[in-house]
């Protein structure tokens, strides 16, 4: 907020509140098992939810719950017409499997938006756009098997970053082969290895268009990132938004919601996200 502010952007913004995800919404994604072992874990609020990286504390529920309603709310927002262009730093929970939390992430707010945009308005073909440094594992094999989720993940090569996941090989199954593209770079990459992995997604965007983007733009792909070896700068992240909106339009929906994603760079997630929002603004979209 502090850097929005300094660059002349909060005022071009509207703020909405967000709100706490139903145990309906959350079993649109995930198992209601799994949402169940939430809730009593949050209530103990110790130990860890997954094999320990991910911890239960007093309130994780609530608070995992109220990621999820803050992307239902961008959804909504867009869906309505209300907003041209959603940004959702705290969201984009990338890592969390159906039936599992994963890496830091409980509930995947990305997944239950997929799921409430298919059952609550009816939009079947959805891409998912990652340039988070970690390849987004818990979208991926949710919907490895399901063509109408065009995927694109540009991520650190597996075989040198959590979670392991996501080679070039790795296309999707069954009906869905090639509507899933994994681009993993090297430990290193910068923003010319960026550009030339963006133009195999702008590519695989055309031939595969959808109704509604996501872009889960994770700013720990940026150089500094303390757990991870990619050195984009934000004008990566700024390249990708700016380019996602112009594709939006000339779809003909106009529709992409941004979500934070990972960071732990402080200082980098005040660039990269900053860099997001001042795109979104830029490009601005065609009348609906
Ligand atoms: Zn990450």
């Amino acid at each position: 907020m502090r850097e929005l502010a300094a660059q002349g952007l909060d005022g071009a913004v509207r703020l909405v509140a967000p709100r706490m995800a139903s145990d309906a919404e959350l079993a649109l994604f995930h198992t209601p098992a799994y949402v169940d072992f939430v809730q009593r874990r949050s209530v103990r609020g110790d130990g860890f939810l997954d094999g320990g990286d991910t911890p239960a504390f007093k309130g994780v529920f609530e608070a995992a719950g109220s990621v999820v309603g803050a992307t239902l709310v961008a959804v909504e927002a867009l869906m309505s017409g209300a907003a041209a262009r959603a940004f959702v730093p705290i969201a984009g929970l990338h890592h969390a499997a159906r039936a599992g939390a994963a890496g830091f992430c409980v509930f995947s707010d990305c997944g239950v938006a997929v799921e409430s945009l298919r059952r609550d308005y009816g939009v079947r073909r959805i891409a998912y756009v990652d340039i988070d440094a970690h390849h987004g594992d818990g979208m991926f094999y949710a919907f490895e098997e399901d063509g109408d989720l065009v995927f694109a993940d540009i991520h650190e090569d597996g075989r040198d970053l959590y979670p392991g996941t996501g080679a070039r090989s790795e296309s999707g199954r069954g009906a869905a082969v090639g509507t899933k593209l994994n681009l993993p770079l090297a430990p290193g990459a910068d923003d010319a290895a960026f550009l030339s992995a963006w133009a195999e997604v702008e590519a695989h965007l055309a031939r595969f268009p959808s109704d509604f983007i996501l872009f889960q733009c994770g700013a720990d792909s940026l150089a500094g990132d303390p757990i991870t070896h990619l050195r984009f700068t934000e004008a990566a992240h700024a390249h990708a938004a700016r380019r996602l909106c112009a594709i939006a339009d000339a779809q003909g929906h106009g529709r992409v919601l941004g979500m934070g994603g990972g960071g732990y760079n402080r200082r980098n997630l005040a660039r990269a996200w900053t860099a997001v929002v001042g795109a979104f603004l830029a490009a601005a979209p065609v009348s609906r």
